[in-house]
Protein backbone atom coordinates (compact mmCIF):
# COMPACT_ATOMS: atom_id res chain seq x y z
CA UNK A 1 0.00 0.00 0.00
CA UNK A 2 0.64 3.42 -0.17
CA UNK A 3 -1.11 5.80 1.11
CA UNK A 4 -1.85 9.24 -0.76
CA UNK A 5 -2.27 11.76 1.63
CA UNK A 6 1.48 12.13 2.79
CA UNK A 7 2.75 11.86 -0.67
CA UNK A 8 0.96 15.13 -1.66
CA UNK A 9 3.03 16.42 0.70
CA UNK A 10 6.28 15.20 -1.46
CA UNK A 11 4.95 16.72 -4.67
CA UNK A 12 3.58 19.92 -3.48
CA UNK A 13 7.14 21.49 -5.22
CA UNK A 14 6.28 20.14 -8.63
CA UNK A 15 3.08 21.60 -8.74
CA UNK A 16 3.03 24.80 -6.52
CA UNK A 17 2.01 26.78 -9.97
CA UNK A 18 -0.59 24.35 -10.85
CA UNK A 19 -3.12 25.97 -8.35
CA UNK A 20 -3.97 22.18 -7.06
CA UNK A 21 -5.90 23.15 -3.90
CA UNK A 22 -5.80 19.70 -2.43
CA UNK A 23 -1.70 19.47 -3.29
CA UNK A 24 -1.67 22.84 -1.86
CA UNK A 25 -3.53 22.44 1.02
CA UNK A 26 -1.33 19.20 1.75
CA UNK A 27 1.84 20.86 1.07
CA UNK A 28 3.83 21.52 4.28
CA UNK A 29 7.26 21.99 3.71
CA UNK A 30 9.75 23.24 1.08
CA UNK A 31 11.18 21.25 -1.58
CA UNK A 32 14.49 19.63 -0.83
CA UNK A 33 17.64 22.01 -0.58
CA UNK A 34 20.57 21.54 -2.76
CA UNK A 35 21.66 19.25 -0.68
CA UNK A 36 18.94 16.67 -1.50
CA UNK A 37 20.23 17.11 -5.12
CA UNK A 38 23.29 16.11 -3.61
CA UNK A 39 22.43 13.21 -2.20
CA UNK A 40 20.64 12.09 -5.31
CA UNK A 41 23.00 12.47 -7.23
CA UNK A 42 25.63 10.50 -5.33
CA UNK A 43 22.60 7.80 -5.58
CA UNK A 44 22.71 7.41 -8.86
CA UNK A 45 24.58 4.27 -10.19
CA UNK A 46 24.75 3.10 -13.53
CA UNK A 47 22.01 0.51 -15.01
CA UNK A 48 22.52 -3.22 -14.32
CA UNK A 49 22.14 -6.49 -16.13
CA UNK A 50 19.17 -8.04 -14.26
CA UNK A 51 20.21 -11.51 -16.47
CA UNK A 52 23.65 -12.32 -14.44
CA UNK A 53 22.17 -11.76 -11.47
CA UNK A 54 21.84 -15.61 -10.94
CA UNK A 55 21.10 -16.97 -7.45
CA UNK A 56 23.50 -19.85 -8.41
CA UNK A 57 26.56 -17.66 -9.00
CA UNK A 58 26.32 -16.03 -5.51
CA UNK A 59 28.81 -17.28 -2.57
CA UNK A 60 24.87 -17.34 -0.56
CA UNK A 61 24.37 -20.94 -2.59
CA UNK A 62 27.58 -22.45 -2.14
CA UNK A 63 28.60 -24.14 1.15
CA UNK A 64 25.39 -23.23 3.13
CA UNK A 65 24.85 -24.30 6.11
CA UNK A 66 20.96 -25.96 6.32
CA UNK A 67 18.44 -23.23 7.13
CA UNK A 68 17.09 -22.57 9.94
CA UNK A 69 13.39 -24.86 10.70
CA UNK A 70 10.81 -22.10 10.88
CA UNK A 71 7.57 -22.85 11.95
CA UNK A 72 5.70 -20.89 9.59
CA UNK A 73 2.97 -23.03 7.84
CA UNK A 74 3.94 -24.84 4.50
CA UNK A 75 7.59 -24.57 5.12
CA UNK A 76 9.18 -27.00 3.00
CA UNK A 77 11.38 -28.65 6.07
CA UNK A 78 7.42 -29.57 7.51
CA UNK A 79 6.61 -31.26 4.54
CA UNK A 80 2.68 -32.41 5.40
CA UNK A 81 1.32 -35.70 5.14
CA UNK A 82 0.74 -36.80 1.20
CA UNK A 83 -2.89 -36.97 1.09
CA UNK A 84 -3.28 -33.99 2.42
CA UNK A 85 -4.28 -31.15 -0.40
CA UNK A 86 -1.74 -28.89 -0.96
CA UNK A 87 -3.34 -25.74 -0.63
CA UNK A 88 -6.65 -24.50 1.26
CA UNK A 89 -9.28 -24.02 -1.72
CA UNK A 90 -12.15 -21.35 -1.96
CA UNK A 91 -15.09 -21.45 -4.08
CA UNK A 92 -17.48 -18.52 -4.11
CA UNK A 93 -20.43 -18.11 -5.87
CA UNK A 94 -21.35 -14.19 -5.74
CA UNK A 95 -24.34 -12.13 -6.90
CA UNK A 96 -23.86 -8.50 -7.06
CA UNK A 97 -26.47 -6.45 -7.63
CA UNK A 98 -24.69 -3.41 -8.59
CA UNK A 99 -27.18 -1.02 -8.18
CA UNK A 100 -28.12 -1.97 -5.12
CA UNK A 101 -25.15 -2.43 -3.34
CA UNK A 102 -25.86 -6.23 -2.38
CA UNK A 103 -23.91 -9.12 -3.06
CA UNK A 104 -25.18 -12.47 -2.41
CA UNK A 105 -22.38 -15.20 -1.50
CA UNK A 106 -22.02 -19.16 -1.21
CA UNK A 107 -18.88 -20.08 -0.18
CA UNK A 108 -17.08 -23.88 0.33
CA UNK A 109 -13.64 -23.59 1.79
CA UNK A 110 -11.76 -26.91 1.78
CA UNK A 111 -8.84 -26.39 4.58
CA UNK A 112 -6.45 -29.26 4.92
CA UNK A 113 -4.76 -29.21 8.09
CA UNK A 114 -1.08 -28.77 7.33
CA UNK A 115 -0.07 -27.10 10.63
CA UNK A 116 1.59 -30.45 12.13
CA UNK A 117 -0.78 -30.11 15.37
CA UNK A 118 -4.19 -31.00 15.80
CA UNK A 119 -6.92 -28.41 15.47
CA UNK A 120 -9.43 -27.71 18.11
CA UNK A 121 -10.74 -24.54 16.52
CA UNK A 122 -11.17 -22.89 12.95
CA UNK A 123 -10.65 -19.22 12.78
CA UNK A 124 -11.94 -17.37 9.98
CA UNK A 125 -11.26 -13.20 9.22
CA UNK A 126 -14.11 -11.65 8.09
CA UNK A 127 -13.53 -8.13 7.04
CA UNK A 128 -16.68 -7.01 5.94
CA UNK A 129 -17.51 -7.06 9.77
CA UNK A 130 -15.48 -3.85 10.45
CA UNK A 131 -19.02 -2.56 8.81
CA UNK A 132 -21.82 -1.81 10.67
CA UNK A 133 -24.72 -3.84 9.26
CA UNK A 134 -22.41 -4.84 6.69
CA UNK A 135 -22.26 -9.05 7.25
CA UNK A 136 -25.13 -10.88 7.57
CA UNK A 137 -24.59 -15.00 8.20
CA UNK A 138 -27.54 -16.94 6.57
CA UNK A 139 -26.01 -20.89 7.06
CA UNK A 140 -22.60 -22.24 8.61
CA UNK A 141 -22.44 -26.32 7.86
CA UNK A 142 -19.52 -28.36 8.40
CA UNK A 143 -18.09 -31.45 5.89
CA UNK A 144 -18.42 -34.25 6.42
CA UNK A 145 -21.93 -34.67 7.94
CA UNK A 146 -23.33 -31.32 6.49
CA UNK A 147 -24.64 -30.36 10.01
CA UNK A 148 -24.92 -26.82 10.61
CA UNK A 149 -22.96 -24.80 13.21
CA UNK A 150 -23.93 -23.71 16.52
CA UNK A 151 -20.92 -23.56 18.48
CA UNK A 152 -19.18 -19.84 16.85
CA UNK A 153 -18.89 -16.52 18.13
CA UNK A 154 -19.40 -14.20 15.41
CA UNK A 155 -17.04 -10.83 16.61
CA UNK A 156 -15.56 -7.81 14.68
CA UNK A 157 -13.38 -9.04 12.16
CA UNK A 158 -13.15 -12.93 13.11
CA UNK A 159 -15.65 -15.81 13.23
CA UNK A 160 -14.15 -18.96 15.21
CA UNK A 161 -15.75 -22.13 15.63
CA UNK A 162 -15.37 -24.83 18.13
CA UNK A 163 -15.04 -28.27 15.90
CA UNK A 164 -17.04 -31.18 17.45
CA UNK A 165 -13.88 -33.01 17.30
CA UNK A 166 -10.04 -31.84 16.41
CA UNK A 167 -9.18 -31.66 12.87
CA UNK A 168 -5.93 -34.25 12.67
CA UNK A 169 -2.94 -33.05 10.52
CA UNK A 170 -3.11 -34.30 7.30
CA UNK A 171 -6.93 -34.51 7.48
CA UNK A 172 -9.25 -31.73 5.87
CA UNK A 173 -12.26 -29.93 6.51
CA UNK A 174 -15.53 -28.48 4.54
CA UNK A 175 -16.98 -25.29 5.34
CA UNK A 176 -20.26 -23.85 3.96
CA UNK A 177 -21.26 -20.71 4.44
CA UNK A 178 -24.10 -18.38 2.90
CA UNK A 179 -24.16 -15.08 3.80
CA UNK A 180 -24.96 -11.71 2.29
CA UNK A 181 -23.00 -8.03 2.47
CA UNK A 182 -25.09 -4.41 2.42
CA UNK A 183 -21.82 -2.82 0.67
CA UNK A 184 -20.58 -0.20 2.67
CA UNK A 185 -19.64 3.34 1.15
CA UNK A 186 -17.36 3.83 4.09
CA UNK A 187 -16.61 7.87 4.33
CA UNK A 188 -12.75 7.66 4.55
CA UNK A 189 -12.76 10.73 7.45
CA UNK A 190 -14.88 9.05 9.38
CA UNK A 191 -12.44 6.12 9.67
CA UNK A 192 -9.37 8.35 9.47
CA UNK A 193 -7.81 5.92 6.61
CA UNK A 194 -9.01 5.50 2.95
CA UNK A 195 -10.96 1.89 2.97
CA UNK A 196 -11.15 0.20 -0.51
CA UNK A 197 -14.25 -1.67 0.49
CA UNK A 198 -17.44 -1.05 -0.53
CA UNK A 199 -19.00 1.23 -3.50
CA UNK A 200 -18.90 4.92 -4.78
CA UNK A 201 -21.09 6.86 -6.98
CA UNK A 202 -18.43 5.27 -9.96
CA UNK A 203 -17.46 1.75 -8.42
CA UNK A 204 -17.89 -1.48 -6.04
CA UNK A 205 -14.71 -2.74 -5.06
CA UNK A 206 -14.74 -6.19 -3.58
CA UNK A 207 -11.78 -6.59 -1.62
CA UNK A 208 -11.07 -9.34 1.88
CA UNK A 209 -15.07 -9.50 1.06
CA UNK A 210 -15.37 -13.61 2.40
CA UNK A 211 -14.52 -15.05 4.84
CA UNK A 212 -11.26 -16.76 5.10
CA UNK A 213 -8.71 -19.09 7.51
CA UNK A 214 -4.91 -16.83 8.32
CA UNK A 215 -1.86 -18.57 8.77
CA UNK A 216 -1.46 -21.23 11.47
CA UNK A 217 1.71 -20.65 13.29
CA UNK A 218 3.07 -24.15 15.03
CA UNK A 219 2.68 -24.09 18.63
CA UNK A 220 1.38 -20.16 18.22
CA UNK A 221 -2.40 -20.88 16.85
CA UNK A 222 -3.81 -18.69 13.97
CA UNK A 223 -1.60 -15.42 12.98
CA UNK A 224 -4.32 -12.75 13.15
CA UNK A 225 -3.94 -9.35 14.35
CA UNK A 226 -6.02 -6.45 14.98
CA UNK A 227 -6.59 -3.53 12.64
CA UNK A 228 -4.42 -0.36 13.27
CA UNK A 229 -5.01 2.73 12.86
CA UNK A 230 -3.06 2.56 9.23
CA UNK A 231 -1.43 -0.38 7.54
CA UNK A 232 -2.34 -3.66 7.22
CA UNK A 233 -2.74 -6.11 9.54
CA UNK A 234 -3.56 -9.16 7.38
CA UNK A 235 -1.37 -12.52 6.29
CA UNK A 236 -2.39 -14.91 4.08
CA UNK A 237 -1.99 -18.25 3.32
CA UNK A 238 -1.46 -19.11 -0.45
CA UNK A 239 -4.96 -20.42 -1.27
CA UNK A 240 -6.90 -21.99 -4.72
CA UNK A 241 -9.73 -19.96 -5.89
CA UNK A 242 -12.72 -20.67 -7.95
CA UNK A 243 -15.61 -18.06 -8.48
CA UNK A 244 -18.45 -17.54 -10.26
CA UNK A 245 -19.80 -14.10 -10.43
CA UNK A 246 -23.13 -13.09 -11.32
CA UNK A 247 -24.47 -9.46 -12.02
CA UNK A 248 -27.96 -9.29 -10.98
CA UNK A 249 -28.54 -6.22 -12.81
CA UNK A 250 -26.05 -6.98 -15.66
CA UNK A 251 -26.05 -4.34 -18.72
CA UNK A 252 -23.29 -4.03 -21.18
CA UNK A 253 -21.45 -0.89 -19.63
CA UNK A 254 -21.24 -3.12 -16.38
CA UNK A 255 -17.57 -3.90 -16.76
CA UNK A 256 -15.74 -6.39 -13.92
CA UNK A 257 -12.02 -6.32 -13.26
CA UNK A 258 -11.07 -9.00 -11.50
CA UNK A 259 -7.78 -11.28 -10.05
CA UNK A 260 -7.77 -13.23 -12.36
CA UNK A 261 -9.51 -13.69 -16.44
CA UNK A 262 -12.75 -14.69 -17.02
CA UNK A 263 -14.67 -17.45 -19.12
CA UNK A 264 -18.47 -17.27 -19.53
CA UNK A 265 -20.78 -19.62 -18.47
CA UNK A 266 -24.90 -18.32 -19.30
CA UNK A 267 -24.78 -15.06 -17.26
CA UNK A 268 -21.97 -16.27 -15.16
CA UNK A 269 -18.60 -14.96 -15.60
CA UNK A 270 -16.08 -17.42 -14.04
CA UNK A 271 -12.53 -17.32 -12.60
CA UNK A 272 -10.09 -19.65 -11.69
CA UNK A 273 -6.81 -18.30 -9.67
CA UNK A 274 -4.65 -20.99 -8.35
CA UNK A 275 -2.08 -20.13 -5.59
CA UNK A 276 -2.93 -16.78 -4.38
CA UNK A 277 -3.25 -14.93 -1.81
CA UNK A 278 -6.34 -13.47 -2.39
CA UNK A 279 -9.28 -12.35 -5.35
CA UNK A 280 -10.21 -9.30 -5.69
CA UNK A 281 -12.94 -7.86 -7.95
CA UNK A 282 -14.20 -4.49 -9.08
CA UNK A 283 -17.26 -3.56 -11.17
CA UNK A 284 -18.08 0.09 -12.52
CA UNK A 285 -20.70 1.24 -15.34
CA UNK A 286 -17.72 4.03 -16.53
CA UNK A 287 -14.29 1.85 -16.70
CA UNK A 288 -12.38 2.15 -20.03
CA UNK A 289 -10.36 -0.91 -20.73
CA UNK A 290 -7.30 -0.86 -21.87
CA UNK A 291 -4.71 -4.13 -22.26
CA UNK A 292 -0.87 -5.13 -23.28
CA UNK A 293 1.23 -8.20 -22.90
CA UNK A 294 4.04 -9.03 -21.08
CA UNK A 295 5.23 -12.53 -22.27
CA UNK A 296 1.98 -14.29 -21.77
CA UNK A 297 0.90 -12.47 -19.20
CA UNK A 298 -1.91 -9.75 -19.62
CA UNK A 299 -2.02 -6.51 -18.24
CA UNK A 300 -5.16 -4.54 -17.86
CA UNK A 301 -5.90 -1.24 -17.13
CA UNK A 302 -9.02 0.24 -16.22
CA UNK A 303 -9.90 3.86 -15.57
CA UNK A 304 -12.46 6.44 -15.44
CA UNK A 305 -13.08 8.20 -18.68
CA UNK A 306 -11.53 11.41 -18.24
CA UNK A 307 -7.88 10.19 -17.74
CA UNK A 308 -6.98 8.44 -20.79
CA UNK A 309 -3.72 9.71 -20.35
CA UNK A 310 -3.05 8.63 -17.28
CA UNK A 311 -4.37 5.62 -17.43
CA UNK A 312 -2.33 5.11 -20.71
CA UNK A 313 1.06 5.80 -18.35
CA UNK A 314 -0.29 3.78 -15.72
CA UNK A 315 -0.55 0.82 -17.94
CA UNK A 316 2.74 0.84 -19.30
CA UNK A 317 4.65 1.26 -16.35
CA UNK A 318 2.90 -1.51 -14.77
CA UNK A 319 3.55 -3.76 -17.98
CA UNK A 320 7.60 -2.57 -17.86
CA UNK A 321 7.74 -3.07 -14.44
CA UNK A 322 6.25 -6.52 -14.61
CA UNK A 323 8.84 -7.46 -17.51
CA UNK A 324 11.72 -6.32 -15.29
CA UNK A 325 10.55 -7.76 -11.60
CA UNK A 326 9.94 -11.30 -13.72
CA UNK A 327 13.33 -10.55 -14.69
CA UNK A 328 14.64 -9.88 -11.17
CA UNK A 329 12.51 -11.66 -8.77
CA UNK A 330 11.33 -14.46 -11.09
CA UNK A 331 8.36 -14.76 -13.25
CA UNK A 332 5.34 -13.70 -12.02
CA UNK A 333 2.72 -16.67 -11.66
CA UNK A 334 -0.53 -15.29 -12.61
CA UNK A 335 -2.46 -15.04 -16.57
CA UNK A 336 -3.31 -11.23 -15.64
CA UNK A 337 -2.62 -8.14 -13.98
CA UNK A 338 -5.25 -6.17 -13.40
CA UNK A 339 -4.36 -2.20 -12.00
CA UNK A 340 -7.58 -0.41 -11.25
CA UNK A 341 -8.40 3.65 -10.83
CA UNK A 342 -9.74 4.13 -7.23
CA UNK A 343 -12.17 6.28 -5.47
CA UNK A 344 -10.46 6.12 -2.40
CA UNK A 345 -6.64 8.50 -1.85
CA UNK A 346 -4.79 5.05 -1.94
CA UNK A 347 -2.59 2.44 -3.23
CA UNK A 348 -3.37 -0.76 -2.52
CA UNK A 349 -2.39 -4.27 -3.59
CA UNK A 350 -3.97 -7.34 -4.02
CA UNK A 351 -2.96 -10.81 -5.63
CA UNK A 352 -3.40 -10.20 -9.55
CA UNK A 353 -4.60 -6.76 -9.09
CA UNK A 354 -4.27 -3.82 -7.81
CA UNK A 355 -6.02 -0.21 -6.69
CA UNK A 356 -4.71 3.18 -7.39
CA UNK A 357 -6.27 6.45 -6.29
CA UNK A 358 -7.62 8.86 -9.04
CA UNK A 359 -5.99 11.28 -7.50
CA UNK A 360 -2.37 10.13 -8.46
CA UNK A 361 -4.41 10.13 -12.06
CA UNK A 362 -5.93 13.32 -11.50
CA UNK A 363 -2.20 15.01 -10.49
CA UNK A 364 -0.12 13.45 -13.39
CA UNK A 365 1.01 15.85 -15.69
CA UNK A 366 3.44 13.61 -17.99
CA UNK A 367 6.83 12.37 -17.63
CA UNK A 368 8.29 9.83 -14.92
CA UNK A 369 9.28 12.07 -12.38
CA UNK A 370 5.80 11.95 -10.71
CA UNK A 371 3.81 9.98 -8.03
CA UNK A 372 1.83 8.10 -10.51
CA UNK A 373 4.80 6.30 -12.06
CA UNK A 374 6.03 5.59 -9.06
CA UNK A 375 3.54 4.03 -7.02
CA UNK A 376 2.94 2.27 -9.91
CA UNK A 377 5.66 0.50 -9.86
CA UNK A 378 5.34 -0.01 -5.96
CA UNK A 379 2.47 -1.58 -6.45
CA UNK A 380 2.97 -4.06 -8.87
CA UNK A 381 5.87 -5.18 -7.03
CA UNK A 382 3.49 -5.94 -4.64
CA UNK A 383 2.78 -9.16 -6.72
CA UNK A 384 6.06 -10.31 -5.63
CA UNK A 385 6.49 -8.85 -1.91
CA UNK A 386 2.87 -9.69 -0.61
CA UNK A 387 1.48 -12.26 -3.30
CA UNK A 388 4.22 -14.65 -4.41
CA UNK A 389 6.25 -14.11 -0.95
CA UNK A 390 3.56 -13.57 1.79
CA UNK A 391 4.46 -11.82 5.20
CA UNK A 392 3.25 -11.09 8.16
CA UNK A 393 2.14 -7.39 7.20
CA UNK A 394 1.30 -6.17 10.24
CA UNK A 395 4.45 -7.19 12.37
CA UNK A 396 7.01 -7.17 9.96
CA UNK A 397 5.55 -4.67 7.16
CA UNK A 398 9.51 -3.98 5.98
CA UNK A 399 9.35 -7.49 4.60
CA UNK A 400 6.57 -5.97 2.02
CA UNK A 401 6.61 -2.46 1.73
CA UNK A 402 10.72 -1.50 2.29
CA UNK A 403 11.21 -4.17 -0.60
CA UNK A 404 8.08 -2.34 -2.31
CA UNK A 405 9.73 0.96 -1.88
CA UNK A 406 13.20 -0.19 -3.54
CA UNK A 407 11.70 -2.41 -6.35
CA UNK A 408 10.64 1.69 -7.26
CA UNK A 409 14.01 2.69 -7.36
CA UNK A 410 15.34 -0.70 -9.41
CA UNK A 411 12.29 0.14 -11.51
CA UNK A 412 13.85 3.97 -11.88
CA UNK A 413 17.43 2.96 -13.09
CA UNK A 414 16.65 0.13 -15.40
CA UNK A 415 13.78 1.85 -17.13
CA UNK A 416 13.71 5.62 -16.61
CA UNK A 417 17.16 6.59 -15.39
CA UNK A 418 16.60 10.28 -15.81
CA UNK A 419 13.96 10.23 -12.94
CA UNK A 420 16.36 8.47 -10.50
CA UNK A 421 17.29 11.82 -8.70
CA UNK A 422 13.85 13.06 -8.81
CA UNK A 423 12.87 9.74 -7.43
CA UNK A 424 15.82 10.06 -4.08
CA UNK A 425 14.73 13.56 -3.74
CA UNK A 426 11.07 13.70 -3.64
CA UNK A 427 10.04 10.02 -2.90
CA UNK A 428 12.84 9.49 0.13
CA UNK A 429 15.52 11.81 1.36
CA UNK A 430 12.57 14.85 1.41
CA UNK A 431 11.47 13.34 4.33
CA UNK A 432 15.30 12.93 6.00
CA UNK A 433 13.69 8.84 6.99
CA UNK A 434 15.09 7.10 9.70
CA UNK A 435 13.35 4.73 12.73
CA UNK A 436 13.18 1.31 13.19
CA UNK A 437 13.00 -0.48 10.15
CA UNK A 438 11.32 -3.67 12.07
CA UNK A 439 8.62 -1.71 13.54
CA UNK A 440 5.32 -2.51 13.22
CA UNK A 441 1.58 -0.89 12.04
CA UNK A 442 1.12 0.19 15.73
CA UNK A 443 3.45 2.38 16.02
CA UNK A 444 2.39 5.13 18.48
CA UNK A 445 3.72 8.16 16.55
CA UNK A 446 1.24 7.65 13.87
CA UNK A 447 1.62 6.78 10.10
CA UNK A 448 4.35 9.55 9.20
CA UNK A 449 7.10 7.89 11.25
CA UNK A 450 5.39 4.36 10.62
CA UNK A 451 6.07 5.14 6.95
CA UNK A 452 9.27 7.15 7.14
CA UNK A 453 10.84 3.90 8.86
CA UNK A 454 9.08 1.33 7.30
CA UNK A 455 8.93 2.65 3.39
CA UNK A 456 11.72 5.00 3.62
CA UNK A 457 14.40 3.82 5.84
CA UNK A 458 13.35 0.14 4.37
CA UNK A 459 14.92 1.41 1.13
CA UNK A 460 17.91 3.45 2.87
CA UNK A 461 18.73 -0.11 4.32
CA UNK A 462 18.48 -2.11 1.04
CA UNK A 463 20.51 0.38 -0.76
CA UNK A 464 23.33 0.65 1.96
CA UNK A 465 23.07 -3.56 1.79
CA UNK A 466 23.45 -3.53 -1.95
CA UNK A 467 26.36 -0.42 -1.80
CA UNK A 468 28.13 -3.09 0.97
CA UNK A 469 27.93 -6.44 -0.68
CA UNK A 470 27.36 -5.32 -4.53
CA UNK A 471 24.82 -5.34 -6.82
CA UNK A 472 25.22 -8.45 -8.13
CA UNK A 473 25.29 -10.34 -4.79
CA UNK A 474 22.00 -8.04 -3.52
CA UNK A 475 20.24 -9.21 -7.17
CA UNK A 476 20.79 -12.56 -6.16
CA UNK A 477 19.38 -12.33 -2.70
CA UNK A 478 16.18 -10.84 -3.63
CA UNK A 479 15.68 -13.15 -6.25
CA UNK A 480 16.63 -15.86 -3.88
CA UNK A 481 14.64 -14.48 -1.34
CA UNK A 482 11.39 -15.02 -3.98
CA UNK A 483 12.00 -18.27 -4.76
CA UNK A 484 13.09 -19.89 -1.59
CA UNK A 485 10.02 -18.60 -0.06
CA UNK A 486 7.07 -18.03 -2.48
CA UNK A 487 3.83 -19.21 -1.79
CA UNK A 488 5.11 -18.83 1.80
CA UNK A 489 4.69 -16.54 4.84
CA UNK A 490 8.32 -15.42 4.89
CA UNK A 491 10.37 -13.94 7.97
CA UNK A 492 12.81 -11.37 9.11
CA UNK A 493 15.00 -14.30 9.64
CA UNK A 494 14.20 -15.85 6.09
CA UNK A 495 15.59 -12.58 4.97
CA UNK A 496 18.57 -12.38 6.78
CA UNK A 497 19.73 -15.90 6.36
CA UNK A 498 20.28 -15.64 2.99
CA UNK A 499 22.79 -12.52 4.42
CA UNK A 500 24.78 -15.03 6.26
CA UNK A 501 27.58 -15.68 3.36
CA UNK A 502 28.04 -11.84 3.85
CA UNK A 503 28.58 -11.71 7.66
CA UNK A 504 31.05 -10.39 9.38
CA UNK A 505 31.64 -6.84 11.21
CA UNK A 506 30.86 -4.56 8.71
CA UNK A 507 27.67 -6.20 8.21
CA UNK A 508 26.60 -6.25 11.70
CA UNK A 509 27.33 -2.57 11.97
CA UNK A 510 24.99 -1.92 8.71
CA UNK A 511 22.19 -4.41 10.43
CA UNK A 512 22.18 -2.23 13.59
CA UNK A 513 21.53 1.10 12.27
CA UNK A 514 18.61 0.41 11.25
CA UNK A 515 16.93 -2.79 13.27
CA UNK A 516 15.87 -2.56 16.51
CA UNK A 517 16.04 -6.13 17.03
CA UNK A 518 19.02 -7.91 17.03
CA UNK A 519 19.94 -10.01 13.89
CA UNK A 520 21.61 -13.66 14.35
CA UNK A 521 23.96 -13.68 11.33
CA UNK A 522 26.13 -16.89 12.73
CA UNK A 523 26.16 -19.98 10.10
ZN1 LIG B 1 3.09 -0.90 -0.49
Amino acid sequence: MRRLGSSLTSICPRFLLGALALALAACRAQPPPQTGASQAAAKTRPAFEATTAEPSSTPSATGEPARTPSPLPGKPDEAPAEATPARPAYNLSAVLDYGRHQLAVEELITYPNRSGEPLEDLLLLVEPTRYPSVFHLISLTLSPGGAEVEDYTLDIGQLRIRLPQPLPPGEAITLELAYELDLPSPDADYYGRPIPFGYTSRQTNLVDWYPYLPPYVLGEGWLAHQAGFFGEHLAYESADFQVRIRLEDDRPELTVAASAPATRDGDWRVYRLDAARNFAWSVSHLYTVTSTSVGDVEVLGYAFPAHAESGALTLQVTAEALALYNDLFGAYPHQTLSVVEADFLDGMEFDGLYFLSNAFYNLYRGGYDDYLTAIAAHETSHQWWYGLVGNDQALEPWLDEALATYSERLYYERLHPEALDWWWAYRINYYEPRGWVDGSIYNPEGYRAYRDAVYLNGAEFLEALRDQIGDQAFLAILKQYATENARQIATGEDFFHLLKPYAGEDLTHLIARYFAQPVDLDP
